[in-house]
């Protein structure tokens, strides 16, 4: 099957033609700034024009939560303040091939799940660590999106009741604690602020203040990671983002967790995509719905 895959993000949009996890014809534009609708259905007018003939399906993976075709986001700021925008109706008056749509940490999450062994792993979940925290969960070998495509939000929740408000409104969620954006404000009140990235380079010099910002993060991390053993049996955590793929992060939410008992114990692994995990897994959420 080709699938024209468009993942949708809070600053650009990818767009390419996905077969047996190959991408051709990949394209990248900005995301539009607007709380109107009608510059995202242009941009996508746009795109779907582009391919037409190309593909058997259409499959989107966006950022925000996708309930029943409608694109809605916990955080309405990072999709340029677009709080609801009818994806579905969208598509279907841009092409008559099927449609599918789920959450972008949602599609990492089986581009990833496609690499392992079905029979051994039925509990697998995906977190990313980056400008925000996301997941996607497997859980008897089938992606959790129904019935509001809610499932696997794990940024939002809870890592201290007492910590700042988060965007979605939650106080303490582990997004406010552990994400880029929760450390690059905790570095913006030093008494020498500096950007996420200048974090991490101290945090590699083994600065202490910087050191002990990244552990707040990777602890957060490592105890999402023993809430999702014990409340979902995971076998298997996929760790990417920016900040989960940086040097010497995953060591630290290891040792985090390995300082817990070990029923809540659970591998831990890198991711293998990196910027692409939404086309390809949309494109596999296409192809695992599919009925030829
Ligand atoms: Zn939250």
């Amino acid at each position: 099957m080709r699938c024209l895959s468009i993942d949708i993000g809070g600053t650009k949009i990818a767009a390419a033609l996905v077969e047996n996890n190959q991408l051709s014809q990949r394209v990248q534009i900005a995301t539009p700034q607007s709380k109107e609708s009608g510059a995202m259905k242009a941009v996508l007018a746009e795109l779907v024009a582009q391919y037409q003939g190309q593909f058997d399906a259409i499959s989107v993976a966006s950022t925000g939560i996708i309930n029943q075709g409608i694109l809605t986001a916990l955080n309405p700021k990072n999709l340029g303040g677009l709080a609801e925008f009818p994806l579905k109706e969208t598509l279907t008056q841009l092409t008559a091939k099927p449609i599918f749509l789920l959450n972008d940490v949602q599609a990492a999450v089986c581009a990833e799940y496609q690499h392992e062994d079905p029979q051994e792993i039925q509990n697998f979940v995906f977190i990313t660590v980056s400008t925000g925290v996301g997941g996607g969960i497997i859980q008897n070998g089938q992606l959790l999106c129904e019935p509001h495509g809610i499932a696997g939000h794990l940024g939002h929740t809870l890592a201290d009741p007492n910590g700042p408000i988060c965007g979605c409104g939650r106080p303490g969620c582990v997004e406010v604690i552990a994400s880029g954006r929760a450390i690059e404000a905790a570095a913006a009140n030093w008494e020498a602020p500096c950007s996420a990235k200048e974090v991490f380079e101290r945090f590699r010099q083994q600065e202490l203040q910087a050191v002990q910002l990244v552990e707040r993060s990777a602890k957060a991390i490592a105890n999402l990671v023993a809430d999702l053993k014990i409340g979902l049996d995971t076998q298997k955590i996929v760790i990417g983002g920016s900040v989960g793929l940086a040097e010497g992060y995953l060591p630290l939410v290891e040792k985090f967790m390995q300082a817990l008992p070990s029923i809540y114990h659970c591998p831990i692994v890198k991711a293998r995509y990196a910027g692409d995990a939404g086309l390809i897994g949309a494109a596999k959420w296409a192809e695992m719905n599919q009925q030829f």
